[in-house]
């Protein structure tokens, strides 16, 4: 069985009555790269850039990141690599962060709040995305969103890294930018939101937390956290929808967007694209060339 699927590398991810789709992958470091391009991944759709800020005791410098980045785009020779700015907070703790106890951290001072309240860490990081952008195909993505007013002062400080850069002469790209949906407030409002970015990835995991007003970390609750709730799937079709109304790409790299059984759904709901662990591609892949949009 592996063999078989060993012999869909190379090949598209087409239905049989021709619709395509993405599937890329994502990953936590650098130094995964080596199975998104074993497993014949068109991208990588999610790359989560906590691991420069864990497991360390001060913040990542400029030149850093910078490194990290560009040998990232460069590995994937042209392939899309889509980079989530810092998600620290909640489940990721970092004492150098200084974010102090929360009674409901899930729910508290995390990913792009800190950014926007502290501007100097999401400037130093935006510096180095911008700078690396000129060596590949590399894309932006903002974690946690829940109004158009986040996006805008997102804008704001990347106009004023860019003319910080060129006033520097250093060289720069502004790449394209999306957002997460993970919040019910950005799937609701994703119709405004679209107008505004250039791709959506919807975050299942959190979408789900947060609608089901469940904590995804409390295992107690296992039984009762059901991404495949009918709330949930609405909500893609509707952030699909909208994203498409405005001529912009929608995709998953939540874990809900490797659960096999849902693979011919989210291809028939137009998904654009699913990120998914390396070792699921050539899986969906098989999936997706199997199947019909129409039935
Ligand atoms: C998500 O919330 O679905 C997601 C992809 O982000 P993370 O799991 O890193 O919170
Ligand atoms: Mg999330």
């Amino acid at each position: 069985k592996l063999k078989l699927l060993q012999e869909l590398k190379g090949k598209e991810n087409i239905t049989l009555d021709g619709r395509k789709i993405n599937i890329y992958a994502n990953i936590g470091s650098v130094g995964d790269i080596g199975y998104v391009m074993e497993n014949d991944a068109g991208g990588i759709g999610l790359f989560r850039s906590e691991f420069l800020y864990l497991g360390r005791n001060d913040f990542p410098t400029e030149e850093e990141q910078f490194q990290a980045y560009k040998q990232a785009v460069q590995m994937m020779a042209g392939k899309k690599v889509i980079i989530r700015t810092l998600d620290i907070g909640a489940d990721k703790q970092v004492d150098y962060f200084n974010l102090g106890n929360e009674d409901n951290p899930a729910m508290g001072y995390r990913a792009i709040r800190i950014c926007l309240r502290q501007p100097e860490i999401f400037k130093t990081q935006l510096r180095a995305l911008l700078r690396a952008a000129v060596y590949g195909n590399l894309s932006i993505m903002y974690p946690m969103i829940t109004s158009t007013e986040e996006v805008k002062k997102i804008y704001e400080i990347v106009a004023e890294v860019e003319e910080e850069l060129k006033a520097q002469e250093i060289q720069y790209k502004i790449p394209e930018q999306g957002i997460m949906i993970e919040t019910p407030a950005a799937a609701i409002i994703s119709d405004k939101l679209a107008e505004m970015v250039d791709f959506f990835s919807i975050g299942t995991n959190d979408l789900t937390q947060y609608t089901l007003a469940i904590d995804r970390q409390n295992e107690k609750l296992d039984d009762f956290y059901n991404p495949h709730h009918e709330a949930i799937l609405r909500m893609i079709q509707m952030v699909v929808d909208n994203a498409h109304k405005c001529g912009k790409w929608a995709g998953i790299c939540g874990e809900l967007g490797a659960d096999a059984t849902l693979t011919e759904q989210f291809v028939r709901m137009g998904l654009d694209e699913l990120s998914v662990a390396p070792s699921m591609v050539l899986k969906l892949r098989k999936i997706v060339r199997e199947m019909k949009v129409e039935e």
